[in-house]
């Protein structure tokens, strides 16, 4: 059976030359980063540049890249720390459609005696940038606002936002785990003072992460023990991993190149071959500037769960929402944020492409997808009587 990867906001294959660049450091050279005889200083040189790949992707200097362990603790680091650095400033601002991994640290500090402000977006998935600014307060410590949702791609005016984070005084953390790879970004003249990414969603192994925190912005470290990171980030560096990231940067122009032109095509592709061919569909998010490999798809009269599985089943791999959400009978809270009825957000496919995908694969989910909601929605009594 032909098997086609469409969940690649969820996690991406490992470049094949990122894997090579990893594997001489899990038995060849294993030392330990910290230690200075020959072992360690061969690692530590090969961190160093890992280091400096990540930050000319980002447009930093080295000084200002963290490594950590995935997305989800550098948005716990940049929230909880910002928060503890200013004692007298209770409030934080976030939007409806974050991923969890911000989401819910913000409501954790609500239970503890914070304000939260999680901003509304509008039809298409976008900030009304007034209430933002009207929402920020003298007590207001750090807005974390995503660069680009996970579940529909669209894309914020990050610049724009943080623009007016800034002249209002706040600090500003971007979740950029899902642009970075796939839109280009350029931190050096950006007004964002903390920015998470994440190395699986870009070719790079699961279990590695970066917090960017701009020089002059200062908070404690999350992870409290030995000296690591300059003092920022304790434990032992999770080395092959990391240099994995590093070379994952460096190909990252290539990525973004690929992403703008061959993969958003397929894209549109599929978005086409989707409407041709079936009713009762609605594209979330269409006419907002979005990712160009995403496309959140909400066909009426189905269950999305159904969907999946029948997807699978052709060998198809999609998802349901974001993959974090997934198995949960909660409407996703991004698509109610937008507005979208519960009773068609819940028939809502994620399809996440990249560059491993083709031609081809596009012509395989449309043959297998199309029947398999024509018949789905054929079977829903409410769909019989809206024709
Ligand atoms: N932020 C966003 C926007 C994401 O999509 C994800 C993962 O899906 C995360 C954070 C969490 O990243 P990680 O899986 O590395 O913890």
């Amino acid at each position: 059976m032909k098997l086609v990867y469409a969940d690649n906001n969820a996690t991406t294959r490992v470049d094949d030359e990122v894997l090579e660049e990893m594997l001489p450091y899990f038995k060849e050279y294993y030392g330990n980063p910290s230690s200075i005889h020959t072992f360690g200083r061969q690692v530590a040189g090969k961190m160093d540049q890992a280091r400096e790949r990540v930050a000319t992707i980002l447009g930093a200097d080295t000084s200002e890249i963290v490594f950590t362990s995935c997305g989800t603790e550098s948005n716990n680091y940049a929230i909880h720390c910002s928060l503890e650095a200013h004692p007298d400033k209770k409030h934080v601002i976030t939007t409806k459609v974050e991923h969890p991994a911000v989401l819910n640290v913000c409501k954790y500090f609500g239970k503890n005696g914070y304000e939260v402000t999680e901003l509304d977006v509008d039809k298409g998935g976008m900030l009304d940038l007034d209430e933002l600014r009207d929402s920020i307060k003298d007590n207001t410590a750090i807005v974390s606002i995503m660069h680009a949702n996970n579940e529909t791609g669209v894309i914020f005016p990050i610049e724009e936002i943080g623009k007016i984070v800034k002249e209002k005084g706040a600090l500003f953390h971007c979740d950029a785990v899902q642009a970075i790879g796939k839109i280009p970004i350029n931190l050096k003249h950006s007004y964002i003072d903390l920015l998470s990414m994440s190395g699986h969603k870009l070719h790079a192994p699961k279990g590695v992460g970066v917090l960017f925190i701009r020089k002059g912005v200062r908070i404690d470290p999350l992870i409290i023990g030995g000296h690591q990171e300059d003092n920022r980030r304790s434990g032992t560096e999770n080395v092959p991993y990391i240099i994995g990231l590093g070379k994952a940067c460096e190909l990252a122009e290539g990525y973004v190149k690929a992403e703008q032109t061959e993969v958003r095509c397929l894209r549109d592709k599929l978005e086409k071959g989707i409407k041709d061919q079936l009713t009762h569909v609605v594209i979330n998010g269409e006419n907002s500037d979005r990712l160009p490999n995403t496309s959140s798809v909400s066909f009426e009269y189905v269950e999305g769960e159904a969907t999946l599985l029948l997807l699978d089943m052709a060998g198809i791999a999609t998802s349901s929402g974001s993959a974090c959400t997934t198995g949960s009978a909660e409407p996703s809270h991004v698509l109610q944020a937008m507005g979208v009825p519960p009773v068609t957000s819940r028939g809502t496919i994620r399809f996440s492409l990249s560059k491993y995908n083709t031609e081809e694969d596009v012509d395989y989910i449309l043959e297998k997808l199309v029947p398999i909601i024509k018949r789905l929605q054929s079977l829903s009594p409410l769909f019989e009587d809206s024709q």
